[in-house]
Order: structure tokens, then sequence, then C-alpha cells
């Protein structure tokens, strides 16, 4: 069973992944975007370290949700409100549960992920996070291993495809060629669940 402890590690294993990868992320959003993605999700997971520090939230849902907060009032950018409504519909999800299990994340992810689709209007295909979190979250079914490397074969898979949403689709033709940095960000998340397990 994953209790708030698990939801933690989870966030500051992401946040601490997002710190090492800053540049990159920020780099892959360069030729697509505007050059901030790194910078965008780097100030957004430190809020949701120092609020989760600060205020030490006792279940699941409840750590999910405060993460969510953090990063819809900090991260500027599309991602922001994606990632927070992400954590936002899964914490929501997992009601005030003190302990969930792996079926139970699974679920509650599959619920965020459907939110972001609704928001962002994105499906898969469209080269977003989406490209990464679907197969990530059918996957989680099977092990948060399984999740990774779809999350990761996901990303990778972003880059000959044309982007139909968000900033990069304004550049066409142009946007194929080039990895998603928002695919490849969601990839970190998922990897961060394996670390946070201890596997
Ligand atoms: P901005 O484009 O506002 O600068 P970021 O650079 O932080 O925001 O995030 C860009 C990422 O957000 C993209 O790489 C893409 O994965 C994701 N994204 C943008 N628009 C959408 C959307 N409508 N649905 C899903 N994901 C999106
Ligand atoms: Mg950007
Ligand atoms: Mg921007």
């Amino acid at each position: 069973m994953l209790d708030a402890d698990f939801f933690r590690r989870w966030m500051a294993t992401a946040a601490a992944s997002v710190d090492r990868e800053a540049e990159r992320l920020t780099a892959l959003d360069s030729p697509i975007g505007d050059a901030d993605h790194g910078t965008n999700l780097q100030r957004g997971f430190r809020a949701v370290v120092t609020a989760l520090e600060k205020e030490a939230p006792d279940t699941p849902g409840a750590v999910l949700q405060l993460a969510a907060r953090q990063l819809i009032s900090t991260v500027g950018g599309a991602s922001g409100p994606l990632y927070g409504t992400l954590l936002r519909r899964a914490g929501k999800a997992l009601g005030d549960a003190a302990e969930v299990s792996g079926e139970q994340l699974a679920k509650a992810l599959g619920a965020g992920v459907d939110a972001v689709m609704t928001l962002g209007g994105a499906s898969p295909g469209d080269k977003t996070m989406i490209d990464a979190l679907v197969p990530a979250v059918d996957a989680l079914g099977t092990s948060f291993e399984a999740a990774k490397a779809a999350a990761e074969e996901g990303a990778v898979a972003t880059t000959p495809l044309q982007a139909r949403k968000g900033r990069a689709s304004y550049l066409g033709e142009r946007s194929i060629g080039h990895q998603d940095p928002g695919a490849t960000s969601s990839a970190l998340l998922i990897a961060a669940l394996v670390e946070a397990a201890g596997e």
C-alpha cells in the first residue's frame, strides 16, 4: 500500500529530477517553443517541495492536491495548469484514504490524464505530454517499471510527429523532428514513481 510518505517521496524525487534535467527540458523547448519548460517546472516543483515541507499533508490525496495548487499558481505557461489538473484530479480520486493501492493510483492517474485531455484538448499523437502519459497510465497496471519504460518510449516517439496543440503547433511541419519537452518531463514524473517506490 502507498501512504502519504510515498507520495511526498514521489514529489521530492520528481523535483530533484526536474532540477537535474532543467537545462535539457529548456533546450528541447527552444526549437519548438519558447525555451522555458525547464525553468517553468523547476520553479513549480521547488514550490511543491517547500509547500509539502511546510504543510505536511497526511493523506495521498492531500499531498497531490497541495502539489497541484503549487504547480497551478507558480509554473506559468501551458504546462502549469495541465500538470496541476493531472495531480488535482488524481488527488480528488484518491479521496481521504490514508493508504491506497497501486491499482487505485493507476485509476486515479487515469482520471487525471482524462482531465488533462479535456482541459487541453489534446489526443494521443498531437505531440504533447499526453503521448507519454497515456501509455504510462495504461502500463501502470503492470508495474511502475513498465510505466516508466512506456512513458520514455512515448516521449521519444513524439520526435517524428507534427504538433497539433500548444505553442509547437504554430510551427506546423517545422515542429517535426524534435522531441516534445512536455512529453519528456512527463516521463521524468513517471520515472520518479519507480524511485519513490525504491524499485
Ligand atoms: P509554454 O508553451 O506556455 O511555454 P511550457 O513550455 O511549460 O509552456 O510547456 C510546454 C509543453 O506543454 C509542451 O511541450 C506540451 O507537452 C505541453 N502542452 C502544451 N499545450 C498542451 C495541450 N493543449 N495539451 C497537452 N499538453 C500541452
Ligand atoms: Mg515553453
Ligand atoms: Mg512559456
